[in-house]
């Protein structure tokens, strides 16, 4: 069938709409109708150099001259309008999230609880279907590649049934496409990752739509001060609609104030979540951690930064933690729909995350709006 996409080209480009050929679903593969995708800032990690270099391109590194031209989009909510052969866990109709992990349920991280690191995984940005490695998306006649094999800059998807999360029928799709990365990722950064208790004085570097969710994660696990740390007004504003208790503008700024509220002993849990991670960040990060604190480090950094500066000394007499996370350390068919019902549970505060949604042609707009800071979260109506 044919449908229409946001494509990318290349480094540097902006995104372009384009009518794809799909080919029918096979083993285990099921077809998709996106209605709603999240602009998330790793997709603009592709079109940027921040994350890989301009000459290498090596986002991913796995992906190296197969990269482009590729469907954008890992953040998804749809409806299922066709199953394969062999399709076990979804049927016509049902309501699905985006795992731009897929899960096996078999391995060794998924059988221990961690199927965020599904060995499936390893292969999510390799071109291909996971059922056979052959390619479902084409463009003027050539194969076309797809972000983290789901592609929700998409009307319509070919996805395999472990990229695929089944989601309650009544949930607006927007806050399905929301909660299938950036919303788990930083309240599962705060509350398995940090392991937020009551009480404690917690630090965020970074409110975006991922920084703005480990606020309220922290705030969930019953944080008594939670510092949103962004330079943008309009971001630490939403931060306190959303359970900051004090903000600040940069790691500097916040020292001090951390300082004063915890009468020296600093914080129990910083989360690191900038737009871009950077090995000069850690110092500072540090400092604001307290004895036996934990820093998260979430944010995604240049695959080259192999450098950064730690107080060593610091780190072992005042047995502080550093811990790297991805997906929040969430289980995705756990925690995608336990997420979704703290919402409607009312805890849980997603519509108004989305800022603005944008129609597929407009995706760069959304992407300017995201770049400039006037969004929380942009979300793409594909309807
Ligand atoms: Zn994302
Ligand atoms: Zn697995």
């Amino acid at each position: 069938m044919k449908t229409h996409a946001a494509v990318l080209f290349g480094r540097g480009q902006d995104w372009q709409i384009e009518e794809i050929e799909l080919d029918p679903p096979r083993d285990q593969e099921v077809l998709v109708k996106w209605e709603a995708a999240g602009l998330c800032h790793s997709d603009e990690h592709l079109r940027g150099s921040d994350v890989g270099s301009q000459e290498t391109q090596e986002v991913p590194q796995q992906a190296v001259g197969s990269l482009f031209p590729i469907l954008g989009g890992h953040e998804g909510g749809g409806v299922v309008l066709e199953v394969g052969p062999g399709v076990r866990s979804l049927e016509v109709g049902d309501h699905v999230a985006a795992s731009f992990f897929p899960i096996c349920g078999h391995c060794k991280m998924c059988i221990t609880g961690h199927s965020n690191l599904c060995d499936m995984g390893a292969s999510t940005f390799l071109p291909g279907q996971i059922s056979d490695g052959t390619m479902r998306y084409h463009l003027k006649g050539e194969d076309l590649n797809v972000m983290a094999k789901v592609g929700t800059f998409a009307e319509h998807g070919v996805v395999h049934e472990a990229s695929l999360v089944k989601v309650d029928k009544d949930l607006p799709l927007s806050v399905v496409a929301l909660v299938s990365c950036g919303v788990t990722t930083g309240w599962g950064s705060a509350v398995y990752r940090a392991e937020v208790k009551p009480g404690d004085t917690v630090v965020v570097v970074g409110i975006g739509g991922v920084g703005i969710n480990a606020v309220q994660g922290a705030r969930m696990a019953g944080a008594k001060n939670i510092i949103a740390v962004d330079p943008v007004e309009f971001k630490q504003k939403a931060a306190l609609d959303f359970g900051a208790t004090h903000t600040a503008s940069s790691i500097d700024e916040a020292i001090p104030l951390v300082r004063d509220l915890t009468r020296g002993e600093m914080a129990n849990a910083v989360i690191l979540m900038p737009s871009i991670m950077h090995g000069y960040l850690m110092e500072g990060a540090l400092t604001l951690t307290g004895k036996d604190g934990t820093c998260v480090v979430t944010g995604m950094a240049p695959q080259s930064q192999t450098e950064c500066s730690i107080n060593l000394f610091e780190l072992a007499m005042w047995q502080k933690q550093v811990r790297g996370v991805v997906f929040g350390a969430a289980n995705p068919r756990f925690d995608i729909p336990n997420l979704l019902g703290l919402y409607k549970a009312g805890q849980l505060k997603l519509d108004e995350l989305i800022t603005r949604s944008y129609p597929l042609d407009q995706i760069n707009q959304g992407y300017q709006d995201m770049l400039d800071g006037v969004n929380i979260r942009g979300v793409l109506a594909l309807g």
